[in-house]
């Protein structure tokens, strides 16, 4: 329609996007969302999608609850803005960290709050460094995260992130970080059992700690499931592994839970999933179901009693930290996932048909595997199911897939030819059949095109 064009026009002319190559938007314009329900999406055309990713794995209790606009409203009237430094607070942040304390794993019950996944994991690098310094350890600096991990894009963050292609266009990774093994068996685990490969991963982190000298390592960074880097599950031993380690050299566990965390794994927190017992975690996304931008790292004991004692003003904080209208929201969307049982959902009847309904997509000729938890789900598209073998880039079968998927009502994203499902936690049995119906079918499209 005219009005979409003239959205697409302003669009292209002035608006730089995240994570986008410009010079195709402006001839092709972008796609304009302009409203949702449920788990659905619709465009300034009036086309419907069914969002198999609850955005950017965030909206875990589905799009247009009245509850959180009405939570948010309320909040907007009563307590537009305050800030909550030199010893001021509000009452929702004051609430939300109270209720956070209930729900976090075992030992988190301190919250600092901060607007994105990316400013939490940097607020955490700080944090950590911070507490090495009140140690008298200032030399425990080295931050040790993993190869193709995302942890977000600021300047911390994004040293943090494996990624590779996030570090050349602005310089990084900053100094103090490394980056060791993640357990990705499907890609490099070879002729190793997934096990196996989990504990050569895990022991890559005990080589570099012995390489640079546990004197010098603060802290190993990661996620429960690895998420934008490629949705890699943890293989039985992986954790147990990491744990012994970080604790025999003395270094501090920060797990990133913003994907993992409020239900996605089927229980409320990855930690709890997968037996991690950790020193700090970072969690966004879910918290808020992305109805807000809000993100909170969560302190244990260990390093939460030195900073609420430090006789020391802790010199960081946002103008918005704790924003009373994030916070409102928030609460209104954990009382929802408690009042609807939607962690129970996850790790129950809802996961359990997910994975029934992903593992059934194994036998399609383009695929090595599929592998998920909870609401998460992966289906590796390869050239050879026997040995695992990739496409080569050109072929681009992800984007592909994901093309098809667009066009036909589906949105299923593309890490590389690693097709990703992570759906708000209120998708029902028969949203699901209408999920993995439309995924074999823009599998079968995208097998025909490249000739499989
Ligand atoms: N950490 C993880 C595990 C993430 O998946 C993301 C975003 O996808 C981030 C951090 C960064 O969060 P944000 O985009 O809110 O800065």
């Amino acid at each position: 329609s005219n009005q979409t064009k003239r959205w697409q026009e302003m669009d292209a002319a002035h608006h730089l996007h995240p994570f986008t190559t410009h010079k195709d938007l402006a001839t092709k314009g972008a796609r304009v969302i302009t409203h949702a329900e449920g788990v659905y999406l619709y465009d300034s055309e009036g086309k419907r999608m069914l969002d198999g990713m609850a955005g950017l794995w965030c909206v875990q209790v589905g799009y247009g609850r009245e509850e959180l606009a009405q939570a948010g409203y309320k909040a907007l009237k009563e307590l537009s803005y305050y800030n909550n430094f030199f010893q001021t607070t509000n009452q929702y942040a004051a609430e939300l960290s109270d209720k956070l304390a209930e729900v976090c794993p075992k030992g988190i019950d301190r919250f600092f709050f901060a607007n994105s996944g990316s400013e939490g994991n940097d607020s955490a690098v700080k944090i950590i460094r911070y507490y090495w310094n009140l140690m008298g350890k200032p030399d425990k600096k080295t931050i040790i995260a993993r190869k193709k991990s995302y942890h977000g894009v600021t300047l911390a963050a994004a040293s943090l992130s494996g990624l590779t292609h996030l570090h050349p266009q602005a310089d990084l990774p900053l100094p103090g970080f490394v980056h060791v093994e993640c357990p990705d068996w499907f890609a490099e685990g070879g002729d190793m059992t997934p096990e196996e490969y989990g504990l050569k991963a895990a022991h890559s982190l005990e080589e570099k700690i012995l390489e640079l000298g546990a004197d010098n390592v603060a802290a190993f960074v990661a996620e429960p499931v690895q998420g934008a880097g490629g949705l890699i599950i943890p293989p039985k031993g992986y954790w147990e592994e990491i744990q012994r380690i970080c604790r025999k050299y003395d270094v501090l566990l920060h797990i990133d839970e913003v994907i993992c965390g409020f239900g996605r794994t089927g229980q409320w927190f990855g930690s709890d999933t997968f037996g991690i017992e950790p020193d700090m975690i970072n969690m966004a996304k879910g918290l808020s179901s992305g109805y807000q931008p809000l993100a909170a790292v969560g302190l244990g004991k260990r390093v939460g009693d030195v900073i609420f004692n430090s006789d020391e003003e802790w010199s960081h904080g946002f103008t918005y930290s704790g924003h009373p209208v994030a916070c409102a929201v928030a609460l209104a969307n954990l009382e929802v996932i408690q009042k609807e049982k939607l962690v129970e959902k996850a790790g129950g009847a809802t996961g359990a048909y997910f994975q029934k309904k992903l593992a059934e997509l194994a036998d399609h000729p383009l695929v090595g595997e599929t592998r998920g938890v909870g609401l998460l789900g992966a289906i590796e598209l390869v050239k050879d199911r026997k040995t695992r073998a990739k496409f080569d880039s050109a072929t681009d079968a992800g984007t592909r897939c994901r093309n098809h998927c667009f066009s036909n009502g589906l949105v299923m994203r593309a890490i590389g030819d690693t097709m990703v499902l992570s759906p708000p936690l209120t998708i029902t049995e028969s949203e699901m059949d209408n999920l993995f119906g439309l995924a074999r079918h823009c599998l079968d499209l995208t097998a025909s095109e490249i000739g499989v």
